[in-house]
């Protein structure tokens, strides 16, 4: 076994599966490195506490051992946040668990950018704190995209930005209007003006949004099929 130097980060935990007899193997987004893979040995045995403290949901610090491929070596963690709010609310639990699901499918590994971890931090707590689950989930995923090279245009037509006659042209990016070849359904300007707004917005501000539920449900799925086809690429 090779062993590289040690590293200490904070860390959110997105994923926890068992491995082994005993341990455990965490999907973490760090805040220096992106996303990391990292082997917790012993992590099930009752006398150790670091399968407890790399709990999903949990946020902590720890230092591992990197090494050049295959999975890192934790070394120590201690818990800085767990989040108890969330887990005794199914609503806001479950939109916990799919922010962190868009983490651990979006975030690249070894990424060294702090954006994609304090977005997701700031997201959490949000949504401890009592913030409207579906409001959040929405914005966190515009916001994630926008951050890692896929920000939707959202302020008129993408080709001439007339704000008349939107439709959604998710492989080409965001909004574009009839004249410019635009077809199928058209965004209602409430629903792209609030898009907008969700990557704009200071957090307070986007606590105090209120949004239909309709309008929600159209957000979605905009969302969705852009991130469908953006991605693949
Ligand atoms: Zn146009």
């Amino acid at each position: 076994m090779t062993l590289a130097e040690l590293f200490r980060d904070r860390a959110l935990v997105l994923r926890a599966q068992d491995h082994a007899e005993t341990d455990r193997i965490v999907s973490v987004l760090s805040e220096n490195r992106g996303q990391l893979e990292i082997l917790v040995k012993g992590a099930r045995r009752i006398e150790r506490s670091w399968g407890a403290i790399l709990d999903i949901l949990n946020l902590a610090e720890i230092i591992y051992y990197r090494r050049r491929s295959g999975l890192h070596l934790l070394r120590e963690a201690w818990l800085i946040q767990d989040f108890p709010g969330l887990r005794v609310d199914l609503p806001r639990l479950e939109a916990g668990l799919i922010l962190t699901r868009w983490a651990r499918e979006l975030v690249p590994h070894e990424f060294p950018d702090p954006r994609p971890f304090r977005l997701t931090l700031n997201f959490l707590r949000a949504l401890e704190e009592g913030g409207a689950p579906e409001v959040l989930l929405r914005a966190y995923e515009l916001r994630l995209l926008s951050l890692l090279g896929y920000r939707p245009v959202l302020n008129g037509c993408l080709s001439c930005g007339g704000k008349e006659g939107l439709t959604w042209a998710a492989d080409r990016g965001g909004l574009l209007c009839r004249k410019c070849g635009g077809s199928g359904e058209e965004v209602p300007s409430r629903v792209w003006n609030t898009m907008g707004a969700m990557l704009r917005l200071s957090m307070p501000a986007l606590l105090r949004l209120r949004i239909p539920e309709d309008d929600l449900n159209t957000m979605d799925s905009l969302i969705h099929a852009f991130r469908a086809v953006q991605l693949a690429r």
